[in-house]
């Protein structure tokens, strides 16, 4: 039952073949089993959520009528608050706080009956491709227990690659959603900026951060999409608009006469060649399904890197200046107020955060401001422009989602810059709001580890990516004798 897609999964419920209450509890067994090697999750609310499998039992057998998703199970990444549920952002200093209330995608997520097991593991405050950052443990790869599951959201694409739950909630600020997708065999989605609302949702970088779905297949990220999106007033940046149609546009999948743009600037340099072959490859199928590829340049990705490491941590150094040890969490030191925050950061942020709000403070300093937070916005607009432009003779855009498979734990660890390259193709959605999707694409000659196919859409235009994922992931399932979904081989 834990191998099948949630879209299966809430068949089984509603058919009565299976309750949520044993679906729970079967999918708590795994974590039992496989977590010790994983270490996907940082918490688990065993009651909680057998609770709320047993009410949606309930109310399924007053023949109520439910949401797709009722009583199916799901990680929820612990940079989302859950009320009375530890929420530590992966970092020390929020350690034993318990948030007095819901994000909003919880509240959706409760609404639609769905089964919140746990908080999974993440880079601290978001801020990494590996989950290496982590203030806990890092997060173990399912199909190669020694590398990385990608990051920040490492925890989330590994528990729906081992098996440990069928549906998670990543937060995607410059690829955390779509990278761990890449180099776990799964699907993630970056829904459009302004489209899943962000209250609840620890600030890391305010204008780019967006949270989305985690899941095995593109139907079941798009059925939990719809679940979690929509409009919201907690949330001044929330889209007064209807949410794209992307359960329809996931059943459909048909890429006829749908015009593929390929950014030429990213890909080669950089790019494994194994990933690159998955890559052709997944093109040459939409090519066959009757899309019509063009080639784009987007001139301005050259500098999306850059822009992007200095418009996130000068957001960064601003939204974790909350964190003063009065208002939430850890408490470290004696003396004046000054003193215990200073030695409560000291002993709570972990090096990459330090660094970041460092970064951010220095980059928007009087006399500096204008030099560096000033042009980074000025390339931001350059980068929504080559977008426009790119999206004149294109439906969609593509690349690979990141440039390789999973490394080794500790590989990157001591080298921030290498660590930051993981992002080079997925920032630019992020810069310009816009919306994207990653797909499995098959596995890299190399190393027999997952690649990952991104197609990127414009605002509001969700629904493409379902559409142009559904295509490609039917003919890549039927063209992989060992189906993509299969994976996680060291914990069969
Ligand atoms: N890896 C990128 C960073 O470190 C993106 C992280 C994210 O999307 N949260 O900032």
């Amino acid at each position: 039952m834990i191998r099948k897609s949630a879209n299966e999964m809430a068949a089984s419920l509603a058919s009565g073949e299976v309750t949520s209450v044993e679906l729970t509890k079967a999918h708590f067994a795994r974590i039992e089993e496989v977590d010790v090697k994983v270490r996907a999750f940082l918490h688990l609310d065993t009651e909680g959520a057998l609770a709320s499998a047993s009410v949606i039992d309930e109310r399924r057998k007053k023949g109520e009528e439910l949401p797709p998703l009722a009583g199916v199970p799901l990680a929820l990444k612990d940079v989302l608050v859950q009320k009375n549920v530890p929420t530590t952002c992966g970092s020390k200093i929020l350690q034993g706080w318990r948030p007095p209330y819901d994000a909003t995608v919880v509240k959706n997520l409760k609404k639609n009956g769905v089964v919140i097991l746990g908080k999974t593991n993440m880079d601290e405050f978001a801020m990494g491709s590996s989950t290496e950052n982590s203030a806990f443990h890092p997060t173990h790869n399912p199909w190669d227990l020694t590398r990385i599951p990608g990051g920040s959201g490492g925890g989330s694409s590994a528990a729906i690659s081992s098996f440990e739950a069928p549906l998670a909630i990543g937060t995607d600020t410059g690829g955390s959603i779509r990278q761990p997708a890449a180099v776990t065999g799964t699907v993630g989605v970056k829904p459009t900026y302004g489209g899943v609302s962000r209250y609840g949702l620890v600030a890391f970088s305010s204008s780019l951060d967006q949270a989305g779905p985690c899941a095995r297949t593109v139907l079941d990220a798009a059925l939990l999409h719809e679940a979690i999106a929509g409009h919201d007033e907690k949330d001044s940046t929330s889209i007064d608009a209807p949410v794209p149609k992307v359960v329809e546009a996931a059943r459909r999948g048909d890429v006829k006469g749908v015009r593929i743009g390929v950014i030429k600037e990213l890909q080669g340099e950089g790019y494994q060649a194994g990933v690159l072959e998955r890559f052709q490859e997944s093109l040459d199928i939409l090519s066959g399904l009757g899309a019509e590829i063009v080639e784009v340049s987007c001139p301005s990705f050259d500098y999306a890197l850059p822009a992007y490491y200095l418009i996130a941590p000068s957001e960064c150094s601003s939204n974790l200046a909350r964190f003063d040890a009065m208002r939430f969490g850890l408490r470290v030191g004696e003396g004046s107020a000054e003193e215990v925050m200073n030695a409560t950061r000291e002993a709570g942020f972990g090096r990459e955060v330090k660094r970041r709000i460092i970064l951010g403070t220095y980059a928007l300093s009087s006399g500096y401001y204008d030099a560096y937070y000033g042009s980074a916005q000025k390339v931001r607009t350059l980068i929504k422009n080559d977008f426009e432009k790119a999206f004149l003779s294109a439906d969609v855009l593509v690349s690979p989602t990141a440039p390789t498979t999973a490394f080794k734990i500790g590989e990157k660890s001591d080298d921030p810059l290498a660590m930051y390259l993981n992002d080079i193709a997925t920032i630019p959605v992020n810069l310009a709001g816009i919306c994207a999707i990653s797909i499995p694409s098959g596995l890299a000659k190399e190393d027999s580890l997952p690649a990952g196919f991104q197609v990127m859409a414009p605002a509001m235009a969700d629904d493409r990516l379902y559409n142009v994922g559904a295509a490609l992931e039917r003919e890549l399932l039927a063209k992989w004798s060992k189906p993509l979904l299969d994976f996680a081989p060291e914990l069969a």
